[in-house]
């Protein structure tokens, strides 16, 4: 927001362009746009950002956020809409020393350089303490009225919030799903087992108990009516879709089905997360696509489960 103020102080026409995909949306950016009237595109770049998540060139954070490609292949697209657009240059509101990982001099100097449009990239923010950029040597935008900004502290951006009386602005992101541990886990084990992934399994990982039961199965497990419904919506022909018929429980999926022996044990797991008594054997109802089957069986032990987790 305050990039944006600073360089249409200028009088120069801004347009504003987010990127989604399953780990991080435009809402935020749509907010903001909203609130100071600046007209936002927003592009879905979920099939690049997966192609580049398995083999991210330059590595991960403490997660599986790879921020520095991540930020390069937001560049590369907001360069392609600048040219499609007929703009004369790129701007973020990165400000240098922010973030460790993707705003130090040599990740904003990567960042730009490895998108194709560095000379093109202005950082209104920090751009007194960076190389002058074709847009400011053609004086399209006035280096001298661009700030020089840098570190972690907000004080400078406090003011100037202020100054442009921007108020019930977010706090500061701690980052996308994969800059979260338990998300990070099971992407990692998805990854590992499955070759591609489809959009669907990246949705299933935002959701449930997930244990893996061999190297070809998981199962998800829900853990509250919303997840069941979700998990639900989400199954499709090939899996399998197990609940317990005669008492409340989770919907139990096992996406692209699986052999007989890790359907018991599927089974057993749902049972386990049921309301059904721990000492009995009960009925599992196993549904892939309009095809039913029941197992019937005691509940999984406690320590395998622990073990299956995800
Ligand atoms: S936190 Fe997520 S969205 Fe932000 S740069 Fe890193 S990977 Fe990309």
């Amino acid at each position: 927001m305050l990039a944006v103020k600073i360089v249409q102080e200028q009088g120069i026409e801004v347009q504003g362009v987010a990127f989604e995909t399953p780990f991080f949306s435009a809402g935020r950016a749509l907010e903001a746009c909203e609130a100071i009237g600046l007209p936002l595109s927003v592009v879905d770049i979920t099939k690049e950002h997966l192609v580049m998540l398995k083999a991210p060139r330059y590595g991960y954070g403490r997660n599986m956020n790879p921020c520095i490609d991540c930020h390069i292949l937001m560049l590369k697209k907001a360069g392609e809409k600048m040219e499609s657009e007929n703009a004369d240059f790129i701007f973020t509101g990165e400000v240098l020393g922010q973030r460790p990982m993707s705003q130090g001099k040599q990740s904003l100097h990567i960042v730009a350089k490895r998108s194709g449009y560095q000379e093109y990239i202005v950082r209104p923010l920090s751009a007194g303490l960076l190389p002058e950029t074709k847009p400011e040597i053609e004086e399209k935008v006035d280096r001298s009225r661009l700030l020089d900004i840098q570190g972690r502290g907000r004080k400078r951006q406090m003011e100037l919030a202020d100054r442009y009386q921007l108020t019930g602005y977010a706090k500061p992101a701690g980052g996308c799903l994969l800059t979260d541990p338990g998300f990070a886990k099971k992407l990692k084990d998805l990854f590992a087992h499955a070759g591609a992934p489809e959009i669907r399994d990246i949705e299933l990982l935002k959701v449930g108990r997930h244990l893996r039961l061999s190297d070809k199965t998981k199962i998800i497990a829900g853990r509250k009516k919303l997840e069941n419904e979700i998990i639900e919506k989400l199954s499709q022909d090939q899996d399998v879709v197990i609940q317990v018929r005669d008492f409340p429980g989770p919907t139990v999926l096992v996406p692209y089905g699986c052999e007989k022996e890790d359907l018991q044990l599927a089974a057993g797991i749902c049972v386990f997360y049921s309301d059904a008594p721990g000492d009995v054997k009960t009925l599992a109802e196993c549904r892939t696509g309009d095809t039913v089957s029941h197992v019937d069986i005691l509940p999984a032990e406690k320590e395998i489960i622990r073990k299956l987790l995800i």
